[in-house]
């Protein structure tokens, strides 16, 4: 049996892998001994799972196998933050950023090849979709990331704010927030992991019906239906009404709130009457705003605001009791801050392999 017939146990979730773990006659902690294996420790190969028989390991190797990540190349930012470009099997490329900030150490990941949405601002909405992630795609660029790092340094958090629009691929993304939180595989708090969405209503919906602890960031950009309609294109087939009553509806653990996301575009939708519409618009929903000042490129035909009217919109959020923080561009100057990932290292002399 060639390895393109056997499954990539990463492909897997918790609940299917254990199906077939079971399938083969084994107890369930044997599951939770091949995750730790996969996630936890993120071995190479099945000779290293060392507390399995040589029969088992010998029987899933006769079934299955399990992909790797090598980066192709790093890059490193002054302000530490570290861009990452893998290659898939198809050829295609994605990226990763890795995001110091004082004790946080947080990875943002791509869950597709370009994205669909066509958000005006962003580079990787401006370059089109390819197709969507795998879930051993998605998990594997935490796992590569995991083993750059020095032992005594470890990720805080992730971030499914990379390339492409999560919830467009919903079945791997769930899956792979799965393994991210179960106890045997990364083991993430739930708390801290945060899925970034540009607003599809219906899985904002689906999402509400599972019992999910993790973070939901919703990507608003504007605060009326005009302006997120010429910016982004999704806003016409779920405007603004629709998206912020899902939101209301979202089940949120105690003291939880969702994230607001608000790209500031000078001139589009800086005003002071955006920025009272947006509290407007808020009114009622357990919230938090991430102002995000324009991350500007050539191809985008946008500008960002002036430290001044960034801080005006921020005091009028605030001033009407919002949350509302400023977001740090972080690695901008080697195009890995939000909207910049379009799967391409900007500068070899970055390069860190
Ligand atoms: N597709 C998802 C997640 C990836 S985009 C989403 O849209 O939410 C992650 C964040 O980057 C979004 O909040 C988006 O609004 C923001 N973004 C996109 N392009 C940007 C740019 N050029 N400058 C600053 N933020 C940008
Ligand atoms: Fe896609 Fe998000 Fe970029 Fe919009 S902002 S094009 S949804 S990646």
């Amino acid at each position: 049996m060639s390895s393109c017939e056997k499954v990539d146990l990463k492909n897997l979730g918790p609940s299917v892998l254990n199906e077939l773990i079971a399938s083969l006659g084994k107890e369930k902690y044997r599951t939770s001994q091949v995750l730790r294996w996969l996630y936890a420790v993120g071995v190479g190969s099945f000779d290293q799972m060392t507390n399995l028989s040589k029969d088992f390991r010998k029987e899933l190797d006769r079934l299955s196998f399990f992909s790797n990540f090598k980066p192709l190349q790093i890059e490193q930012a002054k302000d530490g933050t570290k861009k990452f470009l893998f290659q898939l099997m198809d050829g295609n490329r994605i990226e990763s950023v890795l995001i110091p900030d004082k004790a946080r150490l947080t990875l943002c990941i791509s869950t597709q090849v370009g994205c669909a949405m066509g958000c005006q601002f962003c580079l990787t909405g401006r370059k089109g979709f390819k197709r969507n992630l795998t879930t051993s795609e998605i998990v594997n660029q935490i796992l590569a990331v995991r083993s750059t790092l020095s032992r005594n340094v470890s990720m805080t958090n992730i971030v499914l704010m990379g390339m492409g629009e999560p919830l467009a691929n919903y079945d791997y993304v769930l899956q792979s927030l799965s393994l991210m939180t179960c106890r045997d595989a990364f083991k993430f708090s739930s708390r801290r992991v945060t899925l970034s969405t540009v607003g599809l209503v219906p899985e904002i919906e689906r999402l509400a019906t599972r019992n999910i602890g993790f973070q939901l960031a919703v990507s608003l950009n504007a605060s009326n239906d005009e302006t997120r309609g010429r910016l982004m294109p999704v806003n016409r087939r779920y405007p603004l009404k629709e998206l912020l009553a899902a939101c209301t509806r979202f089940p949120l653990r105690p003291r939880a709130r969702i994230t607001f996301e608000y790209v500031l575009l000078e001139g589009v939708n800086d005003s002071l009457q955006d920025a009272k519409e947006l509290v407007r618009l808020l009114r009622g929903i357990p919230s938090k705003v991430n102002l995000i000042p324009l991350n500007e490129a050539p191809a985008i035909p946008f500008r960002r605001p002036s430290e001044a009217k960034i801080r005006r919109f921020q005091e009028v959020l605030t001033g009407s009791g919002l949350t509302a923080i400023v977001r740090a561009s972080k690695g901008t100057e080697i195009r890995a801050a939000c909207g910049q990932l379009e799967g391409a290292c900007q500068t070899r002399s970055f390069c860190l392999l």
